[in-house]
């Protein structure tokens, strides 16, 4: 395995950390890496302040699955549903049956749409598209993640960022060809059945995308993540790539008008909140 690790896709689950509501596949290679993430979270505070279950945010379309180490929403359309991100590989059988639960018909899910390419966000969307149908969307420049079934090149900024990202570089999952190679800066989503636009939003990755739903919400991937020990508070995310893009990505967020900014990890965010913390320190 040359010294790297596999997550298959499809491992029985097993209760471990009952206390954190957590199923992670025991016999998996990703296990200690899973228990790294799930220890440091707890450290950290994280742990205890994550919200597991699917829960209608303040937009009464969008439904939020949340899981310790990455989080999935749903947007409803006019005829089903667009799912954005599908959590980390040992979260799948959790995420479709949270799905299921939530009264969700997988076969009106027409697009995965992945807003960059580190696994805790795709982690399950071959998954998904087996059970969906739906294609899978990626922008062009985070594609190679996918395909290769391994996180975009992380960029840490202090020795935290390089120890985390050290565990996650090496972590692998089944790769990939993305079905829709999103290109440029955006496009549309109404032939996807709802009222939105992808936006190419660089900072955490090149190929990052958010999505705005004008006058509603921003959907934003990595791009903003809750903090350490207030996961309701926005921060730059683990490994950004560059700290000037991000905030030029946040300023044309802003441009479709949001109130609420929602994260691949904490939040939601009032959009005023975002807009100090990135345009006005
Ligand atoms: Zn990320
Ligand atoms: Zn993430």
């Amino acid at each position: 395995m040359n010294g790297t690790l596999t997550v298959p896709p499809d491992l029985p689950v097993r209760k471990v950390y009952s206390c954190f509501y957590l199923h992670i596949p025991h016999r998996s290679p990703g296990y200690p890496i899973a228990e790294f993430m799930v220890l440091a979270s707890a450290v950290l505070g994280l742990a205890l302040r994550c919200r597991v279950k699917g829960r209608k945010l303040n937009n009464q379309s969008i439904v939020a699955l949340t899981f310790i180490s990455g989080r999935a929403y749903l947007i409803q359309g006019k005829d089903g549903w667009v799912l954005a991100d599908t959590s980390s590989p040992w979260n799948g059988p959790r995420l479709v049956r949270r799905l299921e639960r939530q009264g969700i018909d997988l076969s009106k899910i027409r697009l995965i749409l992945l807003t960059h390419g580190h696994i805790d966000h795709f982690g399950n969307a071959l998954r998904l598209k087996a059970r969906t149908g739906a294609p899978i969307a990626i922008h062009e420049l985070d594609a190679e993640a996918p395909r290769k079934g391994r996180n975009m090149p992380l960029h840490p900024r202090n020795t935290f960022e390089k120890v985390l990202g050290f565990f996650a570089s090496k972590t692998r999952t089944r790769g990939f060809e993305p079905d829709v190679l999103l290109k440029g800066d955006e496009g549309d989503l109404e032939q996807y059945g709802i009222a939105a636009k992808w936006v190419r939003t660089p900072g955490h990755t090149d190929g990052s995308v958010s999505i705005a739903l004008p006058g509603e919400a921003a959907l934003v991937g990595d791009l903003v993540v809750g903090r350490f020990n207030a996961l309701k508070r926005p921060a730059y995310p683990f490994w950004v790539k560059d700290e000037h893009q991000a905030r030029e990505s946040i300023r044309k967020l802003l441009d479709y008008a949001p109130t609420t900014f929602l994260s691949g990890h904490g939040g939601p965010f009032k959009a005023d909140g975002v807009r100090g913390l990135f345009l006005e320190k």
